[in-house]
């Protein structure tokens, strides 16, 4: 058995970034079921929001609103655009890079239903930038530890007093242990493992929310599931490429296979994605052609280098020639049900990231403020942690029995959990996309 004061789940930007913001006296474990680096967090392609000045915070608060079909939480799209002015200076006294102009200020750039251009980035690898350098934070500070291929299968709890007392994870060579914490944080990402075509890891499979399922925490919006219009189109099997929206930002063209434009290609991120498969079906193909070939290809070079590259490993230069695409999923804006604090319905438990909901994406999470959304609340995770956690209470040592067997095929168990629980909230949503899993 093991004791920490918090578990963090995940080392993503969400877990990440909420074991930095935890003041030093506490002992932190973090866990993540794979290497370190392999978190969707990483992945990111496009950029980070932040509000550019007072006069743009109407714009941001609608386009968020607007995007999320105005079914988001008003209380938390407030909290995240007021707090990414100081979680974009966090980030820099971090390490992080953000492209600037020659006089040192931040350069922004645009995406989907965004009305300003409003978006921080470093080339296409806003992500890798941004968890790199919190990655690199985490492994200087003394009070962490990160496990990797280590894996939660369960939380320990009292679910008559409704409080969490630590976890049971699964080391890498496949033992069970307990950890006795005073509070955990599930930072576990989103759900495109359960997915035939995602742009997320495959290991993201929506872990968390199956344990809250089963401990009776409350989630929402469970089929609130957002489709990507753009991943590079392939038949081989794996993570779907990402091709970021940010491209389409830059004024990339879609076409049908009579090389016509059918959308406005700046529309919410459902509604390009819903007019692609009607053109699909229309089309007789599996794809729609994205094209860049009229922007100038050094341009094209220089601001997308990583998908740049990613396409000609697949056969095309898409300097010369339009790329094929087809919609993927990518996000998830439902999850574990939090409050602006990140505290779940469970005391001691904190949901933060793209597995926790605290309806700030509403219907539709607008691009790039996922990576923003993980950060600020994560951060005030930490910060309700400080005011609320003793650092360095003696952990009961006493060993809560559990039933190993229960745990032999917890991976199967939890997936089947998550697809019900998608099935039973919206049949017509699993048909179109995950009944090749029924
Ligand atoms: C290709 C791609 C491009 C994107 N581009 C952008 C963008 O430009 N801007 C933007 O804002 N957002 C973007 N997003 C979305 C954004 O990256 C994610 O929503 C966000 O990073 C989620 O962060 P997270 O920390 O919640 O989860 P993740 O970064 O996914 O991290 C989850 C962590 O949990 C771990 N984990 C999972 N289950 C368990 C378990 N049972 N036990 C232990 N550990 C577990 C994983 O190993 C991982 O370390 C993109 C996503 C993808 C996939």
């Amino acid at each position: 058995m093991e004791t920490a004061d918090i578990l963090v789940v995940g080392t993503g930007a969400a877990g990440l970034f909420n074991a930095l913001q935890l003041p030093e006296k506490y002992k932190v474990l973090v866990i993540t079921k794979s290497e370190a680096d392999q978190a969707d967090s990483f992945l990111a392609q496009g950029g980070m929001c932040m509000l550019l000045d007072d006069d743009d915070y109407d714009s941001y608060f609608e386009d968020t609103m607007k995007a999320g079909h105005y079914e988001n939480n008003k209380e938390s799209v407030d909290i995240m655009i007021r707090s990414s002015q100081h979680i974009a200076q966090e980030l820099v006294d971090y390490g992080v890079d953000f492209q600037r102009d020659e006089n040192g200020n931040f350069e922004f750039t645009r995406e989907g239903a965004h009305s300003e251009n409003r978006i921080l980035f470093h080339e296409d690898l806003t992500g890798q930038e941004i968890t790199s350098k919190l990655l690199a934070r985490a492994r200087e500070r003394k009070n962490i530890t990160i496990r990797e291929n280590t894996t939660l299968v369960d939380i320990i709890c009292d679910e008559k007093a409704n409080v969490c007392k630590g976890g049971i994870i699964r080391n890498a060579d496949g033992t069970l242990e307990e950890v006795r914490t005073q509070a955990v944080v599930l930072a576990t990402g989103g759900i495109g493992g359960l997915f035939q075509f995602s742009t997320n890891y495959r290991h993201i499979t929506g872990d968390a929310l199956a344990i809250a399922m089963r401990h009776h925490i409350e989630v929402e919006h469970i089929n609130y599931i957002q489709i990507h219009p753009t991943t590079l189109y392939t038949t081989k099997p794996g993570r779907s490429f990402l091709i970021s929206e940010s491209v389409r930002g830059e004024g990339a063209y879609l076409y049908n296979k009579d090389g016509e434009r059918f959308v406005n290609e700046l529309l919410p991120r459902d509604v390009v994605s819903q007019a692609i498969c009607k053109q699909m079906e229309k089309d007789g193909r599996p794809y729609v052609e994205l094209s860049v070939t009229h922007l100038d290809p050094d341009f094209v070079r220089n601001r997308f280098p990583n998908i740049y590259r990613q396409c000609l490993k697949e056969g095309y230069d898409m300097t010369k020639e339009p790329i094929p695409v087809t919609p993927g999923q990518h996000y998830f804006m439902g999850g574990i049900k939090v409050n602006s604090d990140s505290e779940t319905s469970m005391d001691g438990l904190y949901a933060a990231g793209e597995t926790s909901c605290n309806g700030v994406h509403g219907r539709n999470r607008l691009a790039s403020n996922s990576l923003l959304e993980s950060l600020v609340f994560a951060e005030r995770a930490a910060n309700h942690i400080a005011e609320t956690v003793e650092a360095g209470k003696p952990m009961p040592t006493d060993e809560i029995p559990f039933d190993p067997a229960f745990y032999a095929d917890i991976d199967e168990k939890n997936r089947t959990e998550v697809l019900k629980a998608i099935k039973r909230k919206d049949e017509a949503f699993y048909d179109q996309w995950l009944d090749h899993d029924a």
